[in-house]
């Protein structure tokens, strides 16, 4: 029984940013009580928040002076559809005209500078003021208590390069307050799995908090090495797509639901489950999220480009942002009762789309979720689509690997690519990560609507 933990959650923490004059508490409070508003209020509420910010962004900001003349909307006066004239804000928009998307007149607002990059190898540089900083870390509180992760639970973490232990200060914050430990998904090996492992036994946290690929590999290292899960209360997966398999391996190993959750460095949280799973709510309080097909939005159960409007970030509005991921929005009411709507899965984000050379387009976690994952033996596999009608299939062996996989590779591959398909096997010790530390399934060469959300940086959701 950890007795620190609720010291932590009612004394330590509220006393900590009191100390640090963070009114994160009493906005997660506020953020408790309206998640139960109905879908209407919550929609009209938002809409203020639009409207006030589009006003926001006419009056401050040259770059959207200049949209919004251009678009014909009047910030003081406009309609969806005005809104939806907007053209979307790209990542080129943002890294070309930076000082332009900034707000004038805000010296007195105190900001925090945004970095992200990655897969990409293009940075990505923003500001975010304080305050909306503040309410995006209590949205984070907010979500993380909906998978019963609360303030001094003793985290688990599989992530790349955090500072939890980095200066004398931070060591002192994380033993008295985040209580955080972490596998370092940039430095991967087997022994800093195995002593990872044997951590997690004696340091017995409650919660696994990591990138949702790594933890499944996680899982199945310490499935193969015989180690016994502690005794978590929650998974909270982020950052990657989580595939079906990757979840059920996970949930099969800690013995407990994963909370899948979807953000980026830009605006924070994007969207996140609650404990029906039947569906991510979308963060409607701070963020008006759009689904568009060819600049048109999709309806119900359709795929499409989301585009991020931040409700928040005064600093640097980021209206009509283009994230590069794909997502379905849907009319699912979910059961828990929150008033917040609902998107299903996000796309785009771990693997290339293949495209085939009969003209089909098939998402790499799919081929993932039902192509490779029906072959046991497999430690690693890495598909590279060179030209339209070549795939090199990059295969690290696991254990039970044998003579029967590589037949079930050649039955299955024109099957599921074409028979116009041709490809090559590729044996290998191993597969490099990204930079940032994440695999890519898929890496096609070949042009295809979603080649640029594929290829993108994958923000890492600032751990709340
Ligand atoms: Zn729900």
């Amino acid at each position: 029984m950890d007795l620190y933990a609720p010291f932590v959650r009612h004394v330590v923490a509220p006393l900590h940013a009191l100390y640090e004059g963070n009114p994160i508490y009493s906005i997660l409070r506020e953020l408790e009580q309206t998640q139960w508003l109905s879908p209407e209020e919550l929609r009209r509420r938002q809409w203020e928040k639009l409207e006030r910010m589009v006003r926001h962004a006419g009056d401050r900001c040259p770059f959207y002076r200049e949209r919004f003349a251009a678009a014909g909307l009047d910030p003081a006066r406009f309609t969806l559809e005005d809104f939806q004239r907007l053209p979307a804000l790209t990542k080129a928009d943002i890294r070309k005209e930076t000082p332009r998307l900034q707000a004038e007149g805000m010296q007195d607002v105190r900001i925090r500078q945004g970095r992200t990059g990655g897969s990409t190898s293009v940075p990505l540089e923003f500001v975010v003021d304080e305050r909306s900083a503040q309410r995006k870390g209590a949205c984070a509180l907010r979500h993380n208590a909906w998978a019963g992760w609360h303030p001094g639970d003793k985290v688990a973490m599989v992530w790349g390069a955090t500072d939890v232990d980095s200066t004398f200060k931070l060591r002192m914050r994380n033993l008295i307050l985040d209580r955080r430990f972490a596998l370092d998904t940039l430095r991967l090996d087997e022994a800093m799995m195995h002593d990872f492992a044997r951590r997690m036994r004696s340091e017995q946290p409650r919660v696994v908090y990591g990138h949702s690929h790594s933890t499944y590999i996680l899982a199945c290292f310490m499935k193969k090495h015989g180690y016994a899960a502690p005794t978590v209360k929650t998974v909270v997966s982020t950052s990657t797509v989580l595939a079906d398999v990757e979840r059920a391996e996970i949930e099969n190993m800690f013995q407990c639901k994963v909370f899948d959750r979807y953000g980026c460095e830009e605006v924070s949280l994007i969207s996140s489950e609650c404990d029906r799973h039947e569906g991510m709510h979308i963060n409607l309080d701070h963020l008006f999220v759009e689904f568009l097909q060819n600049g048109r939005p999709v309806g119900p159960g359709e795929c499409g480009e989301i585009h991020l409007t931040d409700l928040t970030n005064v600093a640097m509005p980021f209206l009509r942002y283009k994230v590069e991921d794909a997502g379905t929005p849907t009319a699912h009411v979910c059961s828990c009762g929150r008033g917040m709507p609902m998107m299903e899965k996000v796309q785009g984000r771990v693997a290339d789309f293949i495209v085939t050379p009969d003209g089909r387009v098939i998402f790499g976690v799919s081929i993932l979720d039902n192509f490779t994952a029906k072959f046991m033996g497999l430690e690693r596999v890495q598909i590279i689509q060179d030209v339209i009608d070549h795939l090199i299939v990059k295969i690290v062996r696991g254990e039970g690997f044998d003579e029967k996989v590589v037949r079930g590779f050649q039955d299955r591959i024109p099957e599921f690519f074409g028979k116009e398909m041709r490809y090559d096997l590729e044996f290998v010790d191993e597969i490099p990560r990204e930079i940032s530390g994440k695999y890519r399934f898929t890496i096609s060469k070949i042009p295809n609507p979603f080649q640029e959300a594929a290829g993108r940086a994958i923000g890492r959701t600032p751990p709340a």
